[in-house]
């Protein structure tokens, strides 16, 4: 086992007799100091040690100063270390078996050398015992102090702005007990917020990795390389853009790289489940484009591929938009190259929504079949809230030159560097699992609504979301998700096809299930939600019924920390 080790001119006097017993037990020890009694700063070996750890280099670590207590704290302070000082033998095997301690601190000042040896080996020795079973409250309790660290990731904000402090501290609390069903959104790892939250944000970097306006760019070359590679391997694509900074102007990216004002566009109709940007007349989509909207068939509620192709003859778009932010079924991107192809328009997909099940493999991949990928990464690809264009290597030139200079400055290389995380955690064979419950959830959510007799538009699901047909049930969407809502389960009214009421009304909600995958809930759960749904949708009025299903939700909410 690798261990970082590391002392104050406090800690020195019984460093030695530590490193023996490390050694003694065959760990592989890296000495970070101090080597002599004159007076250093302890913080500065906390670090060392600490960094270490959390970058993997190694697995565990030894602080010591004179009582202990200064080297705790700062240790501490890094996220992922559970540090403790321990004085005994039985001490430190309890942080082991109880709190998996990380990092042993021991006081220089306050034990003798003999007494550090014998702490140390019981400590190395000692394994944690929370993943054994009927030793899951350790594992609990650890889980219960990262979420907990929610609160610390912004501690410094407080005394700074208690305003903004305290509305986030809110958001914090409102995740930790509502369900989201809000198909759009997602709970993004530690890990992206640590990278959105980092120091890149100071950066200027207007150009592009090694061809840059400004001084000083290696580290972010260094991140946007990556994510730009990253992207690439994620998605099979052969040119990626990481610098759109949401999915918006992703499209428009797209849209005047390759079109001229007056170009007519073939799009889904917003009020049918397409987005503003493919081509609302209160969008720039629609007030600089030509727009042919699509619909969906009115007896399957599906899209008509014949036609669409018929559409698409009759209208000769010079660019076609396949993708939505409220369509439920498999989008047959074949179909639409070839409907493409026949009439000589560009392909692009806008696959905002399902990103993050075609990355887990759970919905067919367009990249092969468009010319154009565009995407939001915060949606089911569970990334920071931005955009990227993939494309084909034909158009790379005339798509970057588009991005920069043509619609933006300097890139959010914090945000960059958030999405090259994301591109990372999608790899990951667990990134795949999650993508098939998200579709598994949805599927099982959709059969409860439709066992107790809701009409879900098209007739179910084959991906992470499904809008139902309130209106069939005598409400509005607006009624419909202010009950849910009083019960702690968040969702949106939504517009259905063909839908007689305002988009300020509707005649159905939007739920998916991408946030409460992330948070580890199944099928399981998947049916007590949607028995609470139907409850809550059959009485909306009941304000009784709301606050005893408010309750049940904040226990189920507790079972399931957001990460
Ligand atoms: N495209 C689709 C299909 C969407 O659903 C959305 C957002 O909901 C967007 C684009 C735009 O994303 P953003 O809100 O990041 O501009």
């Amino acid at each position: 086992m690798n261990i970082a080790l590391g002392c104050d001119h406090g800690g020195f006097p019984i460093k030695a007799a530590v490193l023996d017993a490390l050694r003694g037990r065959g760990a592989a020890v890296e000495d970070l100091g101090c080597f002599d009694t004159h007076s250093v700063d302890y913080p500065d070996y906390a670090r060392d040690v600490c960094a270490r750890i959390v970058d993997g280099r190694a697995a565990r670590g030894v602080l010591i100063c004179t009582t202990g207590t200064g080297m705790s704290i700062a240790a501490n302070r890094f996220s992922g270390i559970r540090a403790a000082v321990c004085d005994t033998e039985e001490r430190a095997r309890r942080g082991r078996t109880h709190n998996d301690l990380n990092v042993l601190v021991l006081s220089g000042g306050c034990i003798t050398p003999e007494q550090a040896a014998a702490i140390t080996r019981a400590w190395l020795e000692t394994p944690y015992e929370g993943l054994e079973p009927g030793n899951e409250r350790h594992a609990r309790r650890l889980q219960q102090i990262e979420v907990a660290g929610r609160l610390s990731e912004f501690a410094t904000l407080g005394p700074a702005d208690p305003e903004i402090h305290a509305a986030i501290a809110d958001h914090v609390a409102q995740e930790d007990s509502t369900i989201n069903l809000i198909a759009s959104e997602n709970y993004v790892s530690r890990a992206v917020r640590e990278a959105q939250g980092s120091v890149l944000t100071n950066k200027y970097a207007e150009g592009y990795p090694g061809k840059r306006w400004y001084g000083g760019c290696n580290p972010v070359d260094t991140v946007e390389r990556l994510a730009i590679e990253r992207a690439c391997r994620l998605f099979g694509a052969e040119h990626a853009n990481v610098q759109p900074h949401c999915g918006s102007s992703a499209n428009m990216a797209v849209y005047f790289a390759m079109l001229q004002p007056g170009d007519t566009i073939l799009a889904m109709s917003l009020d049918q489940g397409g987005h503003l940007t493919h081509g609302s007349p209160v969008n720039f989509s629609g007030r600089l484009f030509n727009i042919e909207a699509y619909r969906v068939s009115p007896e399957t509620e599906q899209l008509d591929y014949d036609a669409l192709e018929a559409q698409a003859v009759a209208c000769k778009p010079r660019l076609i938009v396949a993708g939505a932010s409220a369509y439920s079924r498999t989008l047959d991107f074949p179909r639409f190259r070839a409907i493409a192809d026949r009439v000589g328009a560009l392909l692009m997909v806008d696959m905002a929504h399902i990103a993050g099940l075609v990355a887990g493999g759970a919905h067919p991949s367009p990249v092969p079949f468009a010319d154009f990928v565009t995407s939001t990464t915060h949606k089911t690809l569970r990334g920071p809230r931005s955009g990227i264009v993939l494309c084909r290597q034909q158009y790379a030139q005339a798509l970057d030159k588009t991005v920069f200079p043509g619609l933006q400055g300097g890139p959010l290389e914090h945000t960059t560097a958030a999405k090259a995380v994301c591109f990372r955690e999608a790899m990951s064979p667990a990134f795949a699992d999650y993508a098939r419950q998200v579709v598994a959830n949805a599927r099982t959510l959709a059969a409860c609504l439709q066992e107790d007799g809701f009409k879900i538009v098209s007739g179910g699901t084959d991906n992470h979301l499904m809008l139902v047909n309130v209106a069939a049930s005598g409400l509005t969407g607006k009624e419909a998700s202010a009950a849910l809502d009083q019960a702690g389960i968040i969702a949106n009214k939504n517009t259905i096809p063909f839908d007689t009421k305002s988009p300020f009304v509707t005649s159905g909600i939007r739920l998916g299930t991408p946030s409460v995958t992330t948070r580890g809930m199944g099928e399981h759960e998947m049916r007590r939600i949607g028995g609470w749904i139907v409850e809550i949708l059959r009485h909306v009025g009941d304000t009784d019924l709301q606050q005893r299903i408010r309750r049940d939700v904040t226990e189920l909410t507790r079972a399931f920390p957001v990460p």
